[in-house]
């Protein structure tokens, strides 16, 4: 199931931002990663931290808002419509993945119009700021 028919999706839209890997010039076209720009709001960064879904390949339930590891980007929140890479890479390699990658751009994109996104502090993942 597409995270879009989740009943947190309206919340978590607020806070996607799908940014570019700024090292991808791979012929598999652009790919985005699917940061989530953490609440200041603790019942909101829990509700977000709370979302569990079916990984779109496996069917696993997984929670979708994860956290960064490592030192770098701790704290870092992001979004994957799959299993964890150190859970299964095949997941989000999947044809199914790349079509909820799409599907969540096109809505991201559908509403850019509509209303202001809140600045993105974060920098991507190489350090730099936007
Ligand atoms: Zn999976």
């Amino acid at each position: 199931m597409s995270i879009l028919a989740h009943p947190e999706w309206p919340l978590l839209k607020r806070h996607l931002r799908a940014e570019r890997y700024a090292r991808d010039t791979g012929s598999r076209g652009a790919r985005v990663r699917l940061e989530v720009v953490r609440p200041t709001d603790g019942r909101e960064l829990r509700r977000l931290q709370g979302i569990k879904d079916p990984c779109v390949t496996c069917g696993a339930i997984i929670s979708k808002v994860r956290e960064r590891g490592g030192k770098r980007f701790k704290g870092r929140l992001y979004f994957s419509p799959c299993c964890p890479q150190d859970v299964s890479l095949a997941c989000s390699r999947s044809p199914k993945a790349s079509q909820e990658y799409l599907a969540i751009r096109a809505a991201l994109a559908d509403d850019a119009d509509a209303s202001t996104p809140p600045p993105s502090a974060q920098g991507d993942l190489f350090g730099r700021k936007h």
